[in-house]
């Protein structure tokens, strides 16, 4: 597992839902992954080029439209494999989700994914090696990804906030639990890459989270 210092992690607001999409890398060998790629993806294709990366995996945190609309296109781009939690690569292609959650959100889910993730399993490209973290509650198949000290949290946690729990197969209580069941025992120094940048700052820890962010203050400590 590489140190801290030699993980790369870019991050770019994108598209018109400011979804937060982050190419995450090892510097020594130069491969590395996408999380959430939200659209303009020329955009992410000259990010990746100028710091001569080369992609594996496409990885989503859940299978909202925003989140999902550049996969297709990296996919081919990249020759990269898709990957999303199970139960969200079922959830959104159920026909009456599909229509829920397009006249939710004005855009069309993810099309089926090369592999299919669970809770525990272990993504190695280059020298990263990203654990995933099922956290339903926002989607049923949420996941955040861990790699190294830095925990990406899609829309699962934000800084000072959490994800919505209104859209179709949302659960408050379920978010609240993941939290406290998957989120809350990481290490105090973990690093919070949020699905989108709705807070003070764009990125937080999630010792600050267990004194700022009301989900946990007020639901769970
Ligand atoms: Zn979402
Ligand atoms: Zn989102």
């Amino acid at each position: 597992m590489p140190e801290k210092s030699e993980i790369i992690i870019k991050s770019l607001v994108v598209g018109e839902f400011m979804v937060n999409t982050y190419i995450v890398a090892c510097i020594t060998s130069g491969i590395g992954i996408i999380i959430d790629p939200a659209g303009e993806v020329d955009r992410i294709r000259a990010e990746v080029d100028n710091a001569g990366l080369s992609i594996k995996y496409i990885l989503n945190t859940h299978g909202h439209g925003d989140h999902v609309i550049g996969n297709h296109d990296l996919k081919e781009m990249f020759k990269a494999e898709v990957c999303i939690h199970g139960i969200d690569d079922d959830f959104f292609q159920e026909p009456q989700v599909m229509a829920v959650s397009q006249s939710e959100l004005g855009l069309c889910g993810p099309p089926p994914c090369n592999i299919r993730l669970n809770h525990g399993d272990v993504i190695n490209a280059g020298g990263l090696s990203i654990q995933v973290i099922h956290t339903p509650g926002h989607t049923p198949g949420s996941v955040c990804y861990k790699i190294a000290d830095n925990l990406f949290t899609g829309d699962t946690l934000f800084v000072g906030a959490a994800g919505r729990t209104d859209l179709i197969g949302g659960s408050l209580d379920i978010l609240i639990e993941s939290i406290e069941a998957q989120i809350l025992p990481l290490p105090k120094e973990t690093i919070i890459w949020p699905g989108h940048d709705y807070g003070e700052t764009p990125t937080s820890t999630l010792a600050r989270e267990m004194e700022e962010n009301v989900y946990i203050t007020d639901f769970i400590l």
